[in-house]
């Protein structure tokens, strides 16, 4: 028997009591990433007889699991990160979240858990933002963080087979301006993980899920301990080919001939690397803004040589949180160098320009990439 293909709806259940417009503006002047929460959330649930089902907009609350709920087990965890930005005009817009909901829907696939329709997941984020819209701040650089997730639910210690109960669920939280809008973003110094790996071929590198994080934290404390702002992936047989940084991709600038245009170069997508919807989009503008672009390969001796060589005379890295995060030196167990002066550099700062101008309404959107929702 087939299946219709439904959008489903979702039962609105205002908070009533939501915060105050003086305490929202309170915690919107200042908010501490991840920590604020909107009034509301979405919920919506999924299990083998209904399939998605019980959608609803109600109160930002708790949730309540049995302690055998599968993903305090097994970890079967998936989740997305977007924004919603306030546009010039007032009006909101999000950042093309079907890629988003592309995305978790392949994040699902790897780990067995339902699909959910593309039109539904952007409904939900939709909903979401209009509902709480006073909580989108105003600020330059300011934004809605959005973070769709989904877990397994099954009260089950059994894990013969995947859980047959899920929760997807969004929450909403003010994001102030990565960087400070005065001084811009600075250079990072990067430690370059040669003992840990983040993903190995057949696993689950390219999925947005949470075991991913929990297997990088201890990484990333090593990264701190040794003066180092974020942690450079490096494959998992080799530990030479560069992969990511932290929770973004790797950007390289590359200048070959001092009469040649630079090039945008980042490392292919090889399944082991969470493919960025900032990522796609650089690659995107830069052939627009003139610059040569390719998805390719290096490891760590070529970073370093290039660098020396005058090759590499920028890198920087990507995603939704951070937009872009210019690195300007690299240290390793037994290695260091710096790229270029060691400061944010030109082309960075260029893509960085064009990329925020279109997420916040300044440039044309001709690429149809923003999506307003109220
Ligand atoms: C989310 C994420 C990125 C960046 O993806 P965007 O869609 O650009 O935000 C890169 N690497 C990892 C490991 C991530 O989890």
């Amino acid at each position: 028997m087939g299946r219709a293909v439904v959008i489903l709806d979702f039962d609105v259940r205002p908070n009533r009591k939501p915060l105050s417009h003086t305490d929202r503006q309170a915690l919107l002047s200042a908010p501490v990433f991840g920590k604020v929460f909107t009034d509301h959330m979405i919920t919506l649930r999924w299990d083998a007889e209904r399939g998605w089902h019980d959608g609803r907009l109600e109160e930002f609350q708790s949730i309540a699991l049995p302690p055998s709920a599968s993903v305090f087990h097994y970890g079967q965890e998936i989740f997305e990160g977007m924004k919603a930005y306030r546009q010039q005009g007032g009006s909101i817009a999000l950042f093309r979240p079907e890629r988003n909901a592309a995305r978790f829907n392949a994040s699902a696939r790897r780990l067995a858990m339902p699909e959910i329709p593309v039109e539904t997941f952007v409904r939900a984020i939709e909903l979401l933002v209009r509902q709480d819209r006073q909580w989108v701040p105003h600020g330059a650089g300011t934004s809605l963080y959005l973070r769709p997730f989904m877990i397994a639910t099954e009260p089950t210690l059994g894990f013969t087979l995947p859980s047959r109960s899920y929760l997807f669920c969004v929450i909403a939280c003010p994001a102030s301006a990565y960087f400070s809008t005065r001084t811009g973003p600075p250079a990072l110094t990067v430690w370059l993980s040669q003992e840990y790996a983040r993903a190995a071929s057949g696993g689950t590198g390219a999925a947005k899920a949470g075991g991913n994080y929990a297997a990088a934290f201890l990484a990333q404390r090593e990264a701190v301990d040794r003066g180092c702002d974020q942690v450079v992936w490096l494959d998992a047989v080799e530990h030479t080919w560069v992969e990511e940084m932290g929770g973004m991709n790797l950007c390289f600038v590359q200048q070959s001939a001092a009469d040649e245009p630079a090039s945008l170069m980042t490392p292919a997508l090889t399944g082991t690397l969470l493919p960025g919807v900032t990522r796609d989009s650089l690659l995107q503008l830069s052939g627009r803004l003139g610059l040569g672009r390719s998805e390719g390969r290096i490891n760590v001796q070529q970073w370093r040589k290039q660098c020396e060589a005058g090759q590499i005379t920028e890198v920087f890295a990507c995603g939704t949180a951070a937009v872009i995060a210019p690195v300007g030196r690299v240290r390793g167990a037994s290695d260091e160098w710096t790229i270029g002066d060691g400061r944010p550099g030109p082309v960075t700062m260029r893509l960085r320009d064009e990329l925020l101008g279109i997420q916040y309404g300044r440039i044309p959107d001709d690429l149809g990439w923003t999506r307003i929702v109220c």
